[in-house]
């Protein structure tokens, strides 16, 4: 074929689509198999094998378009690991994809021979479930639930990853894949939200909450352009002598149409949508700035600051560098500074969070585990912890003194601390009942409505230069009934111990009322 095109060549029409193949018959049958090969390949994921993402849209497109009059529902269900990203940082990608694999294949095992599985992108797998019921799309998730709760072997280590499931149904005369796509989006969010390891199906509520979401996350943004986030200070109590030793920066936000916001209608969707980082950077520098402004007012009156870090603001790149940064700007000594994480971070604490956390310890700043006893604590985790002062979450100080359990479990924490040398320092209290049981048991320092709610910085002035309470009548009371409370031999004597050398917490040095 001098003149023609070359064997097997394809020719394409005006529009460059290729219409025939010019050849011998076997080449040309040999080129199809190639093409049909590639357009294999195209269709399906070279990880999982399960079809691309294209694949499922299209298919979705036509169940669509089809006409459903045999009255055979549609569902469509996202399913997401969760923590996926855990895996891939702590056992290497090389198992992340191991991980994916097995996940294609139990994903497999669960659908019926109409349902199309297929890898959406990352650890995102979508299946769309043909003649759905009302209730075979929930048994399908169900089902996908249960496989994910059996472990994963890899590399010779059994792993639990759970995953979410998100589930919408398609309405009649709905034609949208994008708006199916979108609901079971959704409702995978929610099962997120939820805790996790469950299945949600799309339903209004589920919309309604998703579009709050989405107006604060948009309205937050204006705020901090506006500067419509301030921050209040509630006061850190020593429970021997009343005097404040510290305060606890609290962000709010006052918001043109609706006043003030309190910290948990925000923060969740401002960690979820990374305006965390900002937010955290002012509060900040706000709270350094006000501690510097303090610390000049009252030359040679210490005080530590404290203010709530997220998990998100930890590990990100630049947040080691804000911190001496601020630090540098007012001239803090780094010693006042106090870190606040949760116990959720030190519980999902990898190498790389206690590195982070060691080098924040090493600038001479402090670390607080908050709502300690709340999350599932390991006392291994918490011995590798650079932290030197746990707070007992409120939940626990609410029942002291009416719930033997509660009573139980503040003072083993007090034990705990004692025997690892923390500090601890009891969140809400809100009773003088408690605060002096607090004391009794041991506890250093407190904070609370008792003493104070948080307040505008103005108000914090002149609370520095009083007692908060007045302890003597307990400790009184402590010396007389010696066998009162909950304390037992080894604690009361720490408490005498305590209440002869305790300083400031935090290593700082407090003046004290004068
Ligand atoms: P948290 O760090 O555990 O703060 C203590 C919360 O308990 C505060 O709620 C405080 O107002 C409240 N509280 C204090 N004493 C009492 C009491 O005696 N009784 C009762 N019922 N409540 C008391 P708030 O200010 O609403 O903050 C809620 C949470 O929001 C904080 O819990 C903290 O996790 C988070 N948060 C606040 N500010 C920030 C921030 O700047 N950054 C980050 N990442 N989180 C923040
Ligand atoms: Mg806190
Ligand atoms: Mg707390």
């Amino acid at each position: 074929m001098p003149f023609g095109a070359p064997a097997g060549e394809p020719l394409a029409d005006a529009a460059d689509d290729i219409t025939k193949f010019a050849g011998t018959g076997s080449e040309v049958e040999r080129l199809r198999g190639l093409v049909a090969q590639l357009m294999q390949k195209t269709a399906h994921d070279p990880l999982t094998a399960l079809p691309t993402r294209s694949v499922l849209l299209e298919q979705l497109e036509h169940e669509l378009a089809r006409d459903a009059s045999d009255g055979a529902q549609l569902a469509v269900l996202f399913v997401d690991l969760d923590n996926f990203k855990l895996v891939n940082d702590s056992l290497g990608h090389g198992s992340g994809d191991a991980v994916l694999r097995e996940m294609a294949n139990r994903i497999v095992d669960c659908i019926g021979p109409e349902d199309i599985a297929s890898r959406f992108g990352g650890d995102e797998m979508v299946i769309l479930h043909s003649r759905a019921t009302d209730h075979s799309a929930e048994a399908l998730g169900n089902r996908i639930l249960a496989a994910f709760a059996e472990p994963i072997v890899i590399s010779g280590r059994e792993v639990v990853v759970s995953a979410s499931v998100g589930i919408a149904l398609c309405k009649p005369g709905m034609k949208s894949a994008e708006r199916l796509l979108r609901e079971a989006d959704t409702a995978l969010y929610a099962a997120k939200d939820r805790g996790r390891a469950r299945l949600e199906q799309f339903n209004e509520e589920l919309h309604a909450r998703a579009e709050k979401r989405m107006r604060i996350e948009s309205d937050l943004r204006a705020a901090l352009r506006e500067s419509q986030l301030f921050v209040e200070y509630q006061p850190q109590v020593r429970l021997k002598d009343g005097c404040v030793v510290g305060v606890e920066a609290l962000v709010r936000w006052r918001h043109p149409e609706h006043g003030i916001i309190p910290p948990a209608d925000f923060i969740p969707v401002a960690e979820d949508c990374g305006l965390i980082i900002k937010i955290g950077q002012q509060v900040l520098r706000e709270s350094c700035r006000q501690l510097a402004e303090w610390s000049k007012l009252m030359p040679g009156r210490s005080l530590a600051m404290t203010v709530n870090v997220s998990p998100r603001e930890i590990t990100e790149p630049n947040f080691i560098a804000e911190l001496r940064e601020v630090m540098a700007a007012t001239g803090i000594d780094p010693a006042a500074l106090c870190i606040e994480i949760t116990e959720s971070v030190m519980m999902s604490a990898r190498q790389e969070v206690i590195r982070l956390l060691d080098e924040i310890r090493q600038l001479g700043v402090f670390i607080a585990i908050d709502d300690f006893g709340t999350e599932h604590s390991s006392l291994s985790r918490l011995r590798e912890m650079p932290a030197e002062v746990l707070k007992i979450d409120r939940s626990f100080i609410d029942g002291l003194s009416s719930e033997p359990g509660d009573t139980a479990i503040v003072s083993s924490i007090l034990s705990l601390a004692y025997a690892m040398g923390k500090h601890t320092i009891a969140e809400g209290v809100e009773k003088r009942e408690q605060a002096a049981m607090l004391l009794r048991m041991g506890c250093e320092v407190a904070q609370g409505y008792f003493f104070s709610r948080p307040v505008a910085a103005e108000q914090i002035v002149p609370m520095l230069t009083k007692s908060l309470w007045q302890p003597r009548s307990v400790l009184a009371l402590h010396s007389a009934h010696s066998t009162a409370g909950p304390a037992r031999r080894g604690q009361r004597y720490f408490i005498d111990e305590f209440l002869e050398h305790i300083g400031a917490p935090m290593g700082t040095k407090v003046a004290g009322p004068s």
